[in-house]
C-alpha cells in the first residue's frame, strides 16, 4: 500500500494528539452549556416543525458491563445485578420521552446505533422493549443503518436472532486480539472459535453488515502474532475492520495499570503492526477508508469515500445520508449528542445521570456552541479526515475565507510534512498522501486552535500512532 515509514518519521510524528471524532475536542467543553442550554437548543433546531432538513441519528448508550477489559476506555459499569439493568432502563425511557416531546418526530432516523457497554447485557425482553419504545417514538427511514456492539462472549443465539427479528441489519463484533496470550494479559478471553461460531450465525440469519473491532498496541503482540489474528480476520471476511490503536492512559483510566507496560509494544512495533495489518488486509481486498477503517469495495462506507458522502462523528466513519450531515441524538449515562453546531454531553456516573433525570431535567453535564470560526476549522478537520483533501476555491466559497492567509500559522508545518511526504501542497489546494493518511490525525492538528491550550504535565490525549 505504501513504503515503510521510517523510524525517524515516527519519532517525529508519534505526539499525544486528539481522534476528532468531534472539534473543538470534549476536554474545551464547557459546564456553562448546561441542561438549559441543550434544551433550548433541541427545541430551536426543532421549530417550526418540519422546518429542519438534517435527518437524525440515534445513539442509546447501555453501560453494563459483566467484567472489565484493561484496554477499555469507555465508560462502563462492571455489575453481576440484572435488576441495575431495568431501573437504567426506567431513566433512559423518561430521557428519551422528554427530548422526544421537543422535537420534531417526524425526522427520519437514518442512523440506529445501541453501544456500550454491552448491549447485550440486555435480557431479550429488555431488548425487545427498548427497540419498541424507541421506534414507537421516532421514525427508521427506509434502509436506515440499525447497529449494535456485540460481545460475543456473552450474546446468545436467542439475542442474535432477535435482534435480526427486531430490524438490526448491522452487527458490530469486539475481538481486538485472537492470540491467548494477549487476551490474558487484558482480561479477554474470547478464543477464535466463539467469534467464528457468532459470524457464522449472523451470517446465516443473514445480517448486511458486519464489523470487526480489533487492537493494535495491547500487550504481549508483535508483528507475526498480528499478522496471524489478521489471516484469521481475513477469513473470518467481515465487512468492515475498525484497527483501533491501544490508547495506554492509566492516568485517565486507572484500570489500565493492571497491564504490565513492559509486555506493551515499542513504538516502532506498535507502527509496524499496523503498517503490515493495513498491507494485509489491502491485498485481502479492503479498501481504506481513513485512520482506523476499512471495508470491502461493496460496503457502504467504501461506497461513500468514493461518492464523497464520507462522514466522521462521535461513532468513528459513517455515511452522509442526502446532501446534510446528521444531528446525532445520545440517550444514556455519558451519551453524546452532536446537534449542528452544538455539542453535548450527558453526566458520565449513573448516580449523577439518575439525580438529572429524577430531578425532570435532562442529564446534560456540558457541552459546547461552535463560533464560526470553530465550524470553519471543524470542516477543515473533517476535510483531512474524510476525503483526504482541501480546495481552497471550495473553503472561499463556503466560509468566504483565504485559506492560505486565514490559516498562514499553519502552513510551516504543512510545509515539513510536505517535505516528510505526508501532503502535497499545491496552489489550489491540500492533498493527504497515502503515507499521510496515517498520520492523518498530526496533521489535522495544525489547525485546531486550541491545542496549545490542552498540553500539560499528563498529556490530555493518546498518542497519534
Ligand atoms: S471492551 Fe466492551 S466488554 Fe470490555 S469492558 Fe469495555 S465495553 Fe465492556
Amino acid at each position: 500500500m505504501q513504503s515503510l515509514a521510517s523510524k525517524a518519521l515516527l519519532q517525529k510524528y508519534n505526539t499525544s494528539g486528539p481522534r476528532y471524532t468531534s472539534y473543538p475536542t470534549a476536554p474545551m467543553w464547557q459546564d456553562s452549556y448546561n441542561a438549559a442550554a441543550h434544551e433550548k437548543t433541541i427545541r430551536d433546531t426543532n421549530q417550526p416543525l418540519g422546518s429542519n432538513p438534517h435527518p437524525l441519528s440515534l445513539y442509546v448508550h447501555l453501560p453494563f458491563c459483566e467484567s472489565r477489559c484493561l484496554f477499555c476506555g469507555c465508560n462502563v459499569v462492571i455489575t453481576q445485578q440484572r435488576d441495575q439493568a431495568e431501573k437504567y432502563l426506567g431513566y433512559l425511557f423518561k430521557e428519551m420521552e422528554t427530548i422526544a416531546n421537543w422535537m420534531d418526530r417526524s425526522r427520519p432516523v437514518v442512523q440506529f446505533h445501541w453501544g456500550g457497554g454491552t448491549p447485550t447485557y440486555l435480557s431479550e425482553e429488555q431488548m425487545a422493549r427498548l427497540f419498541k419504545f424507541q421506534t414507537e417514538l421516532f421514525q427508521l427511514a427506509p434502509g436506515a443503518e440499525v447497529a449494535i456492539e456485540v460481545d460475543p462472549r456473552v450474546t446468545t443465539p436467542a439475542q442474535i436472532e432477535l435482534l435480526k427479528e427486531l430490524g438490526f441489519n448491522r452487527i458490530s463484533l469486539g475481538v481486538q486480539d485472537f492470540n491467548p496470550q494477549v487476551q490474558e494479559a487484558i482480561h479477554r478471553i474470547q478464543p477464535l472459535d466463539m467469534t467464528a461460531a457468532t459470524t457464522e450465525h449472523c451470517r446465516q440469519l443473514g445480517f448486511e453488515g458486519l464489523n470487526f473491532d480489533l487492537i493494535y498496541g495491547l500487550p504481549h503482540q508483535s508483528v507475526e502474532s498480528f499478522e496471524k489474528t489478521v489471516r484469521d480476520v481475513i477469513q473470518l471476511s467481515p465487512d468492515r475492520i475498525a484497527l483501533y490503536s491501544y490508547a495506554h492512559v492509566p492516568w485517565l483510566s486507572p484500570h489500565q495499570n493492571q497491564i504490565p507496560e513492559a509486555a506493551l509494544p515499542e513504538s516502532e512495533t506498535k507502527f509496524n503492526i499496523l503498517q503490515t495489518a493495513q498491507q494485509m488486509l489491502t491485498e485481502a481486498g479492503y479498501l481504506y477508508i481513513g485512520m482506523d477503517h476499512f471495508a470491502k469495495p461493496t460496503d457502504e462506507l467504501s461506497l461513500a469515500l468514493q461518492s464523497g458522502n464520507l462522514h466522521r462523528n462521535f461513532m468513528g466513519y459513517t455515511v452522509q445520508h442526502g446532501n446534510l450531515p446528521s444531528d446525532l441524538y445520545g440517550f444514556g449515562v455519558s451519551a453524546i449528542s452532536g446537534l449542528q453546531g452544538q455539542f453535548a454531553q450527558n453526566w458520565r456516573k449513573l448516580s449523577q445521570y439518575y439525580e438529572a433525570i429524577e430531578a425532570g431535567r435532562i442529564a446534560t453535564m456540558r457541552g459546547y456552541e461552535l463560533s464560526a470560526e470553530d465550524r470553519l476549522r471543524q470542516a477543515v478537520i473533517l476535510a483531512i479526515l474524510c476525503p483526504g483533501k482541501i480546495s481552497y476555491t471550495d473553503f472561499q466559497q463556503r466560509f468566504d475565507v483565504d485559506f492560505k492567509s486565514h490559516f498562514a500559522d499553519a502552513f510551516p508545518k504543512l510545509e515539513d510534512m510536505a517535505a516528510d511526504g505526508l501532503v502535497e501542497l499545491a496552489e489550489t489546494g491540500l492533498i493527504v498522501t497515502p503515507l499521510g493518511r496515517l498520520f492523518s490525525r498530526n496533521i489535522a492538528m495544525p489547525f485546531d486552535a486550541y491545542l496549545p491550550q490542552l498540553s500539560g504535565d499528563k498529556p490530555t490525549f493518546s498518542k497519534t500512532v
